[in-house]
């Protein structure tokens, strides 16, 4: 199933979709991961990329499309993928119609102060990418990966004024996408209104919705 994740910063796109991968096995991919990859690797794109990302500003869209088209290409997508982060604007997602298409879109509805709050407690493991938080989703040990020991750092446009610009950003450039997947008949709410909520909820919430469609599409 060609699943996309949608939502504000912050709303748990990544933190549901590493365990949606796993339960489906279908590949979860992250553009922005894919965007601080390139970054920390100092590839010739991340030093273009950077300027964006620092300052919560979306990368181009042809610079990411690009990337998109690439990684989307490969055999372990034939399947189906989960996407996080991608498409964030219009003309990304009629770039995806055109790639691939589209089975479902999962719309993660979050209050502001939830995304606030994540957001700003937000730590990420330097070696696998893992996603903790500071208040809801402790480390067994301060500062330290659970999974693979790693070092635990804050995200650079987590910072306060940074987190104001990208919801500003998903404002005006991605909730849009929300009545374009609508009037296509492909989009399905699923809130989560408390930030104590585990992921493990959410993520079962969300599982019901993608076997509905399953069934409903015979996929
Ligand atoms: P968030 O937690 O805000 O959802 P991501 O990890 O998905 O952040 O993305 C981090 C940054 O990478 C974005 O602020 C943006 O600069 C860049 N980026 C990621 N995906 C895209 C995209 N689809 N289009 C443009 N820029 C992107
Ligand atoms: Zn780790």
């Amino acid at each position: 199933m060609k699943i996309v994740i949608l939502g504000p910063p912050g709303a748990g796109k990544g933190t549901y979709a590493s365990r949606l991968t796993k339960i489906l096995g279908i590949p979860h991919i992250s553009t922005g991961d894919m965007v601080r990859d390139e970054i920390r690797r100092q590839t010739d794109l991340g030093r273009k990329i950077k300027e964006y990302s620092d300052r919560g500003a979306l990368v181009p869209d042809e610079i990411i499309i690009r990337l998109l088209a690439e990684r989307l290409k490969r055999e372990d997508c034939k399947r189906g993928f989960i996407l996080d982060g991608f498409p964030r604007t219009i003309g990304q997602a009629e770039a995806l119609d055109k790639i691939s298409g589209v089975d479902l879109v999962i719309n993660l509805n979050v209050p502001d102060d939830v995304i606030i709050a994540r957001l700003s407690n937000r730590l990420i493991c330097s070696k696998c990418g893992a996603i903790y938080n500071a208040l809801t989703l402790k480390p067994k040990k301060e500062g330290i990966c659970d999974r693979c020991g790693g070092k635990l750092y804050r995200r650079e446009d987590d910072r306060p004024e940074v987190i104001q610009e990208r919801l500003k950003v998903y404002r005006r450039q991605t909730e849009p996408l929300i009545e374009y997947y609508a009037k296509r008949g492909l989009l399905r709410n699923v809130s989560c209104n408390d930030i104590m909520t585990p992921p493990e909820v959410m993520v079962e919430k969300i599982m019901k919705v993608i076997r509905e469609v399953e069934r409903e599409k015979n996929l």
